[in-house]
């Protein structure tokens, strides 16, 4: 038998339901990978070993009588550190949440054990999800797995390099603007940010509310479409859950592309585009061409002003999330203190780092008396014409296909001193979270020096199912990674 943590979920799946392995060996198996290789990565802030082998005999049991049996049973998986895990620390990669026990579960995360699969632990992320490559976590930066000096992407860092090191089957991240696809991009995953709307946000710890989705990030797009599957889905906990009816994304996949028209939005191929980022996007292109689409040029006239409109928006919602971490309810609380203010002073001070302090700063100031007409309701405006660019261009085709990033994986320390540099890596991911639709990052290729390249693909509102078809024929006609990197 290959090795375990070589195998896809459905690989997985197939031999777990015939009793060919139990949970417990490939729990046991991805136990002693983590122990080999994350030291060298840093994918975990948390291990949780003997929570998993506990879920390992429970799925076990489950797969010996053949009861309650799902694709995911016996699977072990990541999980962002902002995800709340009852009884498991939730750090958000901060200083603030250090010691912070979730006394309840997120709602993916009550689905994900009512499937049975298994959580190895917690991973590493910039602080409350603001950043592009895990440095801005209080704890350490994640290692890019194709070269150990890069960064893997971020913000959900941890998340995408663990699936690419194969520290665990699949796991999921968080995007408000790009932070699933991006890191997925980086490190030649697969990463999904689903329809605003499509996965409950309930124990997601906010970031900006009206941008956050939780998704999927995993080795091929079969695996994408079943760990979708298992955590979409309306809930009455989160107030902008949708209703959805589709069960099984994996229908999809197959269909070919006979009826498909292919969307090229001119204004993500400028100048500033790696010339290598370029050659395989196009490749890819050409190869979804050679498989029965039809590809046509379009027009997104707003792209330019999407990131500006962002980093007004974003930080406005983060300045007023981030309030609740005072020292009185839970997380840091200062032991030195003269009186209630500086306690809170105090705290803040100690417990937030650079990036979300500037944040809170800028978010502060836009609503602020005087410059909310000026800043935050002139980028709702703008918001509203990228997402009428996009309703455009979807009468025009059913799938846009681009970049995910301007380049592929920078070196660690290449733009941590400079954050519009930072900011500007995600050009081409933000205006998908503006407009509230759908956007997966497939591997298309490598460069010159062996990094992984995305493509990233988009689609209107609640149109996963095209983003899956058109992702498994990619797939098929480019061939899935056989190299994994650190053997
Ligand atoms: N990199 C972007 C930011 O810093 C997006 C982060 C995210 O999607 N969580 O805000």
């Amino acid at each position: 038998m290959s090795n375990l943590i070589d195998l896809s979920i459905y690989e997985l799946h197939n031999i777990l339901k015939k009793r060919e392995v139990s949970a417990i060996e490939v729990t046991r198996a991805y136990l002693n990978r983590i122990d080999n290789v994350d030291p060298k990565i840093r994918a975990y802030l948390t291990v949780t070993a003997d929570k998993a082998l506990a879920q390992a005999e429970d799925a076990d049991r489950r797969l010996k009588k053949a009861d309650a049996v799902t694709p995911l049973t016996g699977i072990p998986m990541g999980i962002k550190d902002v995800i709340c895990t009852r009884g498991i620390r939730t750090t958000c990669g901060s200083k603030i949440l250090e010691n912070f026990v979730p006394p309840y579960n997120a709602t993916i995360m009550e689905k994900l054990e009512a499937h049975g699969a298994i959580m190895l632990g917690k991973l590493n992320m910039d602080e409350f999800a603001m950043g592009s490559s895990t440095e801005n976590s209080a704890y350490h930066p994640t290692h890019n797995p194709w070269d150990l000096e890069r960064t893997p992407g971020g913000s959900s860092g941890g998340s995408a390099a663990s699936v690419a090191s194969r520290t665990c089957a699949g796991s999921l991240g968080s995007d408000t603007g790009g932070s699933i696809r991006q890191p997925a991009s980086y490190c030649g995953v697969v990463g999904l940010k689903p329809t605003y709307g499509t996965v409950s946000r309930f124990g997601l710890v906010a970031f900006a509310s009206s941008l956050d989705q939780i998704g999927p990030i995993s080795r091929d797009v079969t695996d994408c479409a079943l760990l979708l599957n298992a955590i979409s889905g309306h809930d009455d906990r989160d107030s902008t859950s949708a209703s959805r009816n589709i069960s099984d994304y994996t229908g999809f996949l197959t269909q070919g592309l006979k009826n498909y028209t292919l969307g090229i939005p001119k204004e993500y191929f400028i100048s500033g585009l790696d010339s290598d980022v370029e050659k395989s996007v196009k490749h890819a292109i050409s190869a979804l061409e050679s498989q029965g689409a039809n590809v046509v040029e379009v027009s997104l006239p707003h792209t330019d002003y999407a990131v500006a409109t962002y980093y007004i928006i974003a930080p406005a919602e983060a300045s007023s999330n981030l309030f609740r971490y005072d020292g009185v309810k839970y997380g840091l609380r200062v032991a030195d203190y003269k009186n209630l203010m500086d306690m809170y002073i105090k705290t803040r001070s100690q417990g937030f780092g650079p990036e979300v302090k500037r944040r809170i700063m800028i978010g502060t100031y836009s609503l602020s008396a005087g410059y909310y007409s000026a800043y935050y309701k002139k980028a709702s405006q703008v918001r509203t014409l990228i997402t009428r660019d996009f309703k455009r261009a979807f009468e025009k085709c059913d799938v846009l296909a681009a970049p995910v990033a301007p380049t592929a994986a920078f070196r660690l320390g290449e733009k941590i001193d400079d954050p519009l540099q930072m900011y500007l890596s995600d050009i081409f991911t933000i205006p998908v979270n503006l407009a509230g639709i759908p956007g997966i990052s497939v591997p298309c290729g490598l460069t010159s020096n062996g990094l992984p390249i995305g493509l990233q693909l988009m689609a209107g509102h609640f149109e996963e199912a095209k983003l899956l078809t058109v992702a498994y024929n990619m797939e098929l006609a480019l061939g899935l990674c056989e190299n994994w990197p650190i053997p």
